[in-house]
């Protein structure tokens, strides 16, 4: 970032590179929030001089991405679930496989195994098997385990950035946010697009897979409450 801070190439490509400009040393806090501002594009990434093969091996987005994989796990709630995202495909398959298997037994165990076989017709057919309570319940006690979940990381988030509440109750940063997320401002990567996934320029691929939209009002927020946007 101290190459970048004097290079300065990429300065209108997003968010991250103004904020950064900010800084000559940077702290955890300060790491934490250019991380979660990135949102993955890879426009630095197709347009940098100093990227790999070059000695430097200047590679931002890589970086970043380190970087808020390191806060999803520290802000994971509770602490002792993140390690799964250490092995995220071992744990989704296991968890969706081990689901599975439960279902069916207690299928087996409350509705008989006849259910399993044989043929339901007329009104309520779709829950003889699974029945209507057993289907909406679990979905959604998960449901607000994960608003909850979200609800303390981003508090976690909030206060390791540190910003004040000055900054939730800020209307203009909350406009300001608005309008360049709704207006996908960073998505245009300094006018000709994206480079999400690969070298090709996109103007809408890097806001669904990166959350991006979701990203900009934390930094825009905070961004022109610091006279940067
Ligand atoms: S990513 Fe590369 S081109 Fe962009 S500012 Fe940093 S060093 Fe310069
Ligand atoms: S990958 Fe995109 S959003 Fe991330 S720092 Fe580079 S230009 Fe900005």
């Amino acid at each position: 970032m101290m190459i970048c801070d004097a290079c300065r190439y990429c300065e209108d490509y997003c968010a991250v590179f103004p904020a950064m400009e900010q800084r000559r040393m940077f702290t955890k806090a300060d790491l934490v929030y250019l991380a979660n501002l990135c949102f993955d594009c890879r426009d630095c990434y197709y347009a940098c001089q100093h990227a790999p093969p070059h000695e430097f091996g200047v590679n931002i987005p890589k970086l970043m991405a380190e970087l808020r994989t390191e806060t999803y796990r520290e802000h994971s709630w509770p602490a002792i679930l993140s390690g799964l995202l250490r092995r995220n495909g071992l744990a989704v398959s296991l968890i969706t496989g081990g689901a599975t298997l439960v279902v069916f037994i207690l299928v087996l165990l409350f509705m008989g195994p006849v259910v399993l076989t044989a043929t339901h017709l007329g009104e309520g057919s779709f829950y003889r098997v699974v029945p209507y309570v057993a289907m909406t319940i679990p979905p959604i006690l998960i449901a607000l385990y994960g608003l909850v979940v979200f609800t303390v990381g981003a508090s976690r988030f909030w206060r390791e950035t540190g910003a004040g509440v000055s900054d939730v109750i800020n209307l203009a940063a909350l406009w300001h946010a608005t309008r360049d997320a709704f207006g996908l401002a960073y998505m245009k990567g300094g006018g000709a697009g994206c480079n999400y996934p690969n070298e090709t320029f996109s103007q809408f691929a890097a806001s669904v897979p990166s959350h991006g939209v979701l990203r900009i009002p934390v930094g825009s927020s905070r961004d022109q409450r610091s006279g940067l946007l």
